[in-house]
């Protein structure tokens, strides 16, 4: 069970009956996941004469392109994240349940869901819509994740920043050099995105934002170490721009470290290319599995969990049932579809627009096709590169591009506002301010 619904879980969880919630005398389309797929086939049906559910086991929904930014203390969680509650509420037809599906019987077209305090039960559906996601995946290594966490949730994020700072301060206070110079090693795994723009940011907080901070350490010394077993850093743009983002991190202090494989990672740090490394912070950004939700299909699944679907998102055999976003795998044109958000988002637009046709008794006849609007990343204060068809393009430009999109994502007005007050102030400033270290993860505990 997810770490949210475990906190929430109280004595009357402890029954394990399950209760069977009855059956609506209109259609019910159930939504597994209020990620970026599940909140935009929730939108698409807002007007379709059914019961809709949202089932997520987190009781937001993340904006998790930012979740960088909350682990660097450049934003605090809030700031990325919305209520599902509320951004459903205005949708008459969707109901939004805080449970954790545990079971999918797509023979019986019922699915189980553990909410907190409230028991098991079991929904039939008449459609249902998967959009899982995905979690951090190490490759046959599940023992890593204890040293080495991945970023998917906020709780992931926090924790990652109360480690960064929690190493300077144990940095700081040692006596001993060597300990000192593991604390002030950070080493990401994984050169895509997530791990190019975390050690981007992660530069300009150790050369700006804690410059003066510490008397005894000067964290501008940081060696901040990006490892990749792949032969460049962010394979999936051009390899122009690929070498332009290994410069920009190479000047920012970063040392890029491809062809590199790690094996092992343990409580000093990594075995990486069969040299050790030590350090105090290693974060996982390589590679990403399906949550166990398609298998329960009983359908094709690629290497990585994702669900084997047809050109209309259905799974084959099993009528009325979808998988959209990152748990779906969608080849078009003999490319798979990528797991970013903007597929994710078309994907489930498209689901839900088909059911609302097929409940009015329309077929649709048109498969999906996913519209690729560009990939881009930022790399540290100023700079971002941008991959769109042929334009292959780098610089400050294109992170005011970057960021005037991502402030026009963000799910809510609230959002918007504070995260480009934060922008702003920490543009100007060099300051974060988000640096505070939670009470339970103070070093030492
Ligand atoms: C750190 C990071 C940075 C990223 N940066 C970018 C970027 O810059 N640009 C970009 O386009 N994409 C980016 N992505 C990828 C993008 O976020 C994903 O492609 C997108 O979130 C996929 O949407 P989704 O709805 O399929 O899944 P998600 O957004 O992951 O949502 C899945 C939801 O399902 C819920 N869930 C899962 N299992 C269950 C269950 N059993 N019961 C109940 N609920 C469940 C989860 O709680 C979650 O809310 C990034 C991803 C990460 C992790």
């Amino acid at each position: 069970m997810s770490a949210m619904l475990a906190n929430t879980r109280t004595r009357s969880d402890e029954a394990t009956a399950v209760v069977e919630t009855p059956r609506p005398e209109r259609k019910r389309i159930i939504i597994i996941g209020g990620g970026f797929a599940g909140i935009a086939a929730a939108h698409a049906l807002r007007h379709a004469d059914a019961e809709v559910v949202l089932i997520d086991r987190r009781n937001h929904h993340i904006f998790q392109p930012l979740l960088y930014q909350v682990a660097t203390a450049i934003l605090s969680p809030a700031e990325i994240a919305a209520p599902i509650r509320q951004l459903e509420a205005k949708r008459r037809n969707v109901s939004v349940l805080l449970a954790e599906v545990t079971a999918v019987d797509v023979a019986s077209r019922t699915i189980e869901a553990a909410s907190p305090g409230a028991g098991v039960h079991k929904i039939a559906f008449d459609y249902l819509v998967v959009a899982t996601g995905m979690r951090p995946n190490y490759f046959g290594h599940d023992e890593f994740a204890r040293y080495a966490p991945g970023l998917k949730s906020l709780a992931d994020a926090e924790m990652i920043r109360a480690k960064i700072l929690g190493a300077f301060e144990l940095a700081a206070t040692t006596e001993d050099e060597n300990e000192r110079a593991r604390q002030m090693t950070f080493v990401l795994v994984g050169a895509g995105p997530s791990g190019v723009e975390l050690a981007g940011s992660l530069a300009h907080l150790v050369k700006v934002t804690l410059r003066g901070n510490f008397h005894r350490i000067d964290p501008s010394k940081s060696a901040i170490i990006l490892l990749d077993a792949g032969n460049r850093v962010l394979p999936t743009f051009a390899e122009p721009l690929s070498r332009r983002v290994t410069r920009r991190l190479t000047k920012l202090g970063v040392k890029v470290m491809t062809g590199v494989k790690v094996d092992t990672v343990d409580d000093q740090g990594v075995v990486a290319g069969g040299k050790r490394v030590s350090s105090a912070t290693v974060l996982w950004t390589a590679g990403v599995a399906a949550s166990p939700i398609p298998k329960m299909l009983g359908t094709k699944t690629d290497r990585a969990g994702r669900a084997l679907v047809d050109p209309f998102l259905k799974v084959v055999d099993a009528p009325g049932v979808f998988v959209v976003g990152d748990a779906a795998s969608v080849i078009q044109n003999e490319h798979p579809v990528p797991g970013v958000a903007q597929a994710a988002i078309q994907e489930g637009q498209y689901v839900g627009r088909l059911i609302a046709s097929e409940l009015k008794g329309r077929k649709v006849k048109r498969p999906f096709r996913y519209f690729d609007k560009g990939n881009m990343a930022v790399v540290g204060k100023n700079y971002a590169v941008l991959e769109r068809g042929r334009l292959h393009t780098g610089g400050f430009l294109t992170y005011l591009v970057w960021a005037f999109v991502h402030i026009l994502a963000l799910p809510q007005l609230q959002n918007r506002l504070r995260v480009q007050r934060q922008w702003l102030s920490s543009y100007f400033t060099g300051q974060r301010s988000s640096r505070l270290i939670p009470e339970t993860n103070e070093p030492g505990h």
